[in-house]
């Protein structure tokens, strides 16, 4: 079974605004903890935290950038093509995530280099 194109843009539709609004709430967040976390005995947990969530963020951000990217190509009408070798990417690929650029030998190529 394969999902169609369109179905696909929905999903990343769909992924980019809970991407959107996971990353306002992290911003919210992080005004909030200003001037609040000033115990010292806390502060090398909040230091923690703080990387932690700072990762996930940037990990929220890289795949929001990467889902903008897909829909983008949706308008160019370049959707599922590898953007390094302009072959189809393999349906079942995209399937699985929607928002990749690359055909599976491009990526693995990168990957190796
Ligand atoms: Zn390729």
């Amino acid at each position: 079974m394969t999902v169609s194109y369109e179905e696909l843009r929905r999903r990343l539709e769909d992924q980019q605004a809970r991407l959107i609004e996971e990353i306002k709430l992290f911003q919210i967040d992080g005004r909030d903890n200003l001037g609040y976390g000033n115990h010292q005995a806390d502060d090398a947990t909040d230091a923690f935290e703080q990387t932690k969530e700072l990762s996930l963020l940037q990990n929220s951000e890289r795949l929001l950038a990467q889902v903008k990217a897909a829909l983008a190509r949706f308008e160019q009408g370049t959707y599922g093509l590898c953007e390094r070798c302009g072959k189809e990417i393999d349906p079942a690929r995209l399937q699985a995530l929607p928002y990749v650029a690359l055909c599976m030998v491009c990526q693995q190529h990168l990957e190796q280099a």
